[in-house]
């Protein structure tokens, strides 16, 4: 363990937070007063996701669905609709999980305890604690990346991430105040998005900034310690703008499980290291003309890039295919994951003539 003092960091922090803290919607109410609810839908959104991305998504669930009950009764479809273009759709079917479970199983209240809000769909560790600490000031630290940069600096920790989570959760805890965990939590979360930022550290303005060894060694950005990056790899596949003789645009749901599972889109191809041809992949309809656009768009998911060709096909008495027949000016309406809206905007753009062979 690296050897630091560490009376008054606390205090320092909390000083701090208290002059420079964000006002953000999520923050009504002072720390240990607030809505489980809304402290839930502000931590399931802001996974992965920026505040800015954030603070529009959650206005519009809470003027939707002002409680978990209202939640609780929305349609899947509704939901995904109102997430779309947030990403990480896993997110939004948890989500509708939990609020159900909550409002079936728990009589619509949040519980307050780490070990008991564990528990439910789709809440992990961090966001136990986060709602621990900041709903109701239980004891709780939560560690997310803003923590683990912001620890590792403080205290040069050299272990590599992931594996220091371990270490940076120790050192989290150790300065954990008394009845303050929510203040504290959203200090350290603030400390790291406005001050210890991952390219630019702001340590004149920080207030840990005669204590911080990443800082007295001049090497705040050796810290965290990172692996060796892995090179994502690249998927192509092809989407299919398939019109029928209405000029009604098919629609699918894609499967409940795995990546953007339940969302509408575009039918396609899978997403291979291999692209069939434009040809192979139009053989699997049997359509009345079809036509590849030129060029594809790129879209990067958390674990590999995609480039994504549109083929347009026209189809006469194909009724039988599944989904559903969607009017062109509808489709921005539809809950439509963000690839598939910039296939839809390539496919406008690009759109061949009438009579494209
Ligand atoms: Fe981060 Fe700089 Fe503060 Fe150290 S002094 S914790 S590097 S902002």
């Amino acid at each position: 363990m690296p050897q630091i003092q560490t009376k008054n960091l606390t205090k320092q922090l909390l000083t701090w937070f208290n002059a420079q803290r964000r006002e953000l919607p999520w923050r009504d109410a002072p720390c240990g007063q607030r809505d489980g609810y809304r402290v839930w839908l502000s931590e399931v959104m802001l996974q992965q996701t920026t505040v800015t991305a954030v603070i529009p998504y959650y206005l519009k669930f809470l003027d939707k669905w002002p409680d978990v009950k209202a939640l609780a009764k929305a349609t899947d479809d509704d939901v995904m609709r109102a997430w779309a273009g947030l990403g990480y759709y896993a997110r939004a079917r948890n989500m509708l999980k939990c609020a159900r479970f909550v409002s079936d199983e728990c009589q619509g209240v949040f519980p307050r305890a780490e070990e008991d809000l564990v528990k439910l769909p789709g809440v992990g560790p961090y966001t136990a604690a986060a709602i621990c600490s900041i709903g109701f000031n239980g004891p709780s630290a939560p560690v997310d990346g803003n923590v683990i940069r912001t620890l590792s600096r403080l205290y040069a920790v050299k272990a590599e991430m992931p594996k220091n989570k371990d270490q940076i959760q120790v050192l989290t805890d150790a300065l954990l105040p008394k009845g303050h965990s929510g203040d504290y939590a959203e200090a350290l979360m603030d400390l790291g998005s406005l001050v210890c930022k991952p390219k630019n550290p702001n340590c004149a303005d920080c207030p840990w900034v005669k204590t911080c060894k990443a800082f007295a060694a001049g090497k705040a950005l050796a810290y965290p310690v990172k692996a060796p990056k892995k090179v994502k790899p690249t998927r192509r596949g092809w989407a299919f703008w398939i019109e029928n003789t209405d000029g009604h645009i098919l629609l699918e749901r894609r499967p409940p499980k795995g990546l953007l599972g339940g969302m509408m889109g575009l039918p396609g191809t899978e997403w291979t290291e291999t692209l069939p041809t434009a040809e192979q992949a139009s053989q699997v309809l049997s359509v009345k003309s079809s036509q590849a656009l030129p060029d594809y768009i790129k879209h990067t998911f958390t674990h590999f890039h995609l480039e994504l060709g549109v083929i347009f096909m026209k189809v006469e008495g194909c009724e039988d295919l599944a989904g559903e027949w969607i009017r062109p000016e509808d489709l921005d309406e539809q809950a439509l994951p963000s690839v598939m809206r910039k296939a839809i905007a390539h496919a406008r753009q690009h759109r061949p003539s009438q009579h494209f062979p």
